[in-house]
């Protein structure tokens, strides 16, 4: 049988010494610094247990129980074939508690080898032997240094006097069997085979498939074993306890047998169980089958309700033969928490969707009836007030008349503005681009704004570097947006004030900008000023309109790609800048005439 040893390194020759006398067995030893002298944690004694578990049928560990962690660790190795030798010290191991007991009555000091070779000086330290200020030994008490040949070559008794004499105590030096300690060996041994037989007499595999603890450990999934032929768990993460709070034990107990009640399985209880095991004989029966996947609650060892994801799959041995089962298990209780939290987040942005698309429809069918109800009798009085203007002669009814056509033709605008907001809202309003001269319809637009301007006694200045600024866009939008910006400008300055138009060229855009001299708006109005409906408080008396037409020009300007923004003009006024991309395919084609006339400024003045 492969046995590793687990040696402290304080004992390694001994162990060493002992081995060849053990017969049949095949040793590995696997040495570990005595914690006694070195500060080492219990990562590294796993380290080597984890190495021997991996390696070989049985472990024994030959280590005192001086280090904290020890017997707790081993606890977590519930299936593998390990022994822990008697004894709670090396010594206690080498010559068997009663004579240790005996030595220390006398007050001796106890040494082998080890004590007297390459680590004199640290065990001297760290027994409290300060050889500058001698005798500290002897002042705590001890009586005699007794060393122990247990064997070759034995210590050098030179050394052995030179070490007492500086620690100012006589010395004894005894001769040792290692009789003690390889009974305490054998028996181990013996115990390891009895733990192997009884295994292959009921059916598992002497060596259980093992995962390193030390990884486990890491890992946030905890891992389990079940052996083929007795389709028991045979082995189980030991992490479960502290990820689960559940004993390895009680997850063993309900695991495969529905039989034992209880336990921590809590919804599905039976179901889960039995999936497990017909899984299990489905496999052993078809040589193959897909992992099984579950999920489920259980309730913890603090009673909490957790979601577990279980994973269990056939391990396959080389010969292609079942030779166990290995399963995974997930706490996915916080993944499921979010995952309902983003079902109620969805369910509840759906239902608000739908509220939500229920009010827009709505209001769409709303405005259109309303644009409908409105335009249908307002079409015969826009022509017919036109004709009256035209034919009427004498006043007042010709005012009147003109009155009328002006107020329908106001009225029809109004229902446009309302039209294409409707449209915008649900998407369907849209641009026809085509190449247009900038500053022809700039120029188009003053034109129409003319009589406006000078009934209005006030200055209107067109502004351009270039004679053609050529770019793809919508030219009824373009227009729509000029004229909104432009009677704006006209309806909020005071005579005798003064307009400009600005249009201009950058490298990616055209940047049109109306500057007025007018009333100016405060910095927290122009926050909200481009939403539909909104209107300064101090215009909504003295100024019709609806609100809707900054709102609407900001959405044609965004339709062909552009931004749309007011600032105050330096010393009273505001100026409304907005931007169209110039588009490369047009630029070849209309970029020389702009760049023959670069640099001069024309200006249209209307007043
Ligand atoms: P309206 O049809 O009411 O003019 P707009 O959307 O065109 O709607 O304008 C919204 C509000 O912004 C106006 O009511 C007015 O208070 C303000 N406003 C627009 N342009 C100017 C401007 N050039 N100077 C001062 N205030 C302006």
């Amino acid at each position: 049988m492969k046995i590793g040893l687990v040696t402290c390194a304080s004992m390694l020759d001994q162990v060493r010494q002992i081995v060849p006398l053990i017969p049949k067995d095949q040793f590995v030893i696997y040495p570990v610094l005595p914690c006694c002298l070195f500060a080492i944690s219990g990562d590294t004694i796993r380290n080597q247990v984890d190495k021997s578990v991996l390696a070989n049928e049985a472990t024994i560990i030959i280590y005192g129980a001086c280090h904290p962690e020890l017997n707790g660790l081993l606890d977590m190795y519930c299936d593998s074939n390990i022994r822990k030798i008697e004894g709670n010290n090396c010594w206690e191991m080498l010559l068997g508690p009663e004579q240790v007991e005996k030595y220390l009555n006398q007050n001796s000091w106890l040494g082998n080898k080890a004590f007297l070779t390459k680590w004199n000086k640290e065990i001297s330290e760290s027994f409290g032997y300060d050889t500058r200020n001698g005798k500290v030994a002897s002042s705590c008490g001890i009586k005699e240094l007794t060393v122990f040949r247990f064997e070759n070559p034995q210590p050098d008794e030179k050394i052995v006097k030179r070490e007492a004499a500086s620690a100012g105590l006589p010395y004894s030096i005894h001769d040792e069997s290692l009789e003690h300690l390889r009974n305490l060996i054998q028996a181990a041994v013996d115990k390891v085979h009895i733990e192997n037989e009884s295994r292959i007499t009921l059916g598992l595999s002497p060596k259980p498939e093992l995962i390193p603890i030390s990884l486990l450990e890491t890992m946030r999934e905890i891992i389990y074993i079940i052996d083929k032929p007795g389709k028991e768990v045979t082995f189980i993460s030991p992490i479960i306890e502290k990820l689960l709070s559940i004993t390895t034990k009680e997850f063993k107990l309900t695991f495969l047998s529905t039989q034992n009640k209880g336990g921590y399985l809590y919804k599905k209880r039976t179901q889960i169980i039995s999936k497990r095991s017909n899984f299990i004989a489905d496999c052993l029966q078809r040589g193959f089958e897909d992992p099984l996947k579950l999920e489920y609650q259980i309730i913890n060892g603090k009673g909490e309700c957790r979601w577990i994801r279980e994973t269990l799959s056939p391990q396959f041995k080389a010969d292609g033969s079942i030779g166990a089962f290995a399963g995974r298990l997930e706490d996915i209780t916080e993944w499921k928490i979010t995952e309902q939290q983003l079902i109620d987040l969805y369910q509840n942005e759906a239902s608000l969707r739908h509220e939500l698309e229920t009010q827009i429809q709505n209001r769409i069918e709303f405005t259109r009836a309303l644009v409908h109800e409105l335009k249908t009798p307002l079409t015969p009085i826009m022509a017919a007030s036109d004709t009256l203007s035209s034919g009427l002669k004498q006043e007042p009814w010709l005012n009147l008349a003109q009155n009328i056509n002006k107020g329908a033709l106001n009225l029809n605008k109004r229902i446009d503005e309302l039209l294409d907001l409707a449209r915008g809202e649900i998407g369907v309003l849209q641009i026809k681009k085509i190449p247009i001269d900038c500053i022809e319809l700039s120029s188009d637009i003053i034109q129409y704004v003319d009589a406006k301007v000078r009934k209005a006694n006030l200055r209107l200045v067109f502004e351009h570097d270039d004679k053609t600024i050529f770019i793809e866009a919508d030219p009824d939008r373009l227009r729509q947006v000029l004229l909104n910006l432009l009677s704006n400008a006209i309806k909020y300055t005071p005579e005798p004030g003064l307009i400009k138009l600005r249009c201009f060229r950058t490298l990616t855009d055209v940047v049109f900008q109306i500057i007025d001299s007018g009333i100016g708006i405060s910095s927290s109005d122009r926050a909200y000023l481009f939403e539909p409906y909104h209107r300064l408080e101090r215009d909504r008396e003295r100024f019709d309109g609806m609100g809707l037409g900054l709102a609407l020009s900001k959405r044609f300007v965004e339709l062909h790609g552009g931004k749309i923004w007011v600032e105050n003009a330096n010393e009273h006024g505001s100026i409304f800048t907005f931007t169209i991309p110039i588009l490369i395919s047009v630029k070849p084609v209309y970029l020389k005439p702009s760049l023959k006339n670069k640099g001069k400024l024309y200006e249209t003045v209307v007043n």
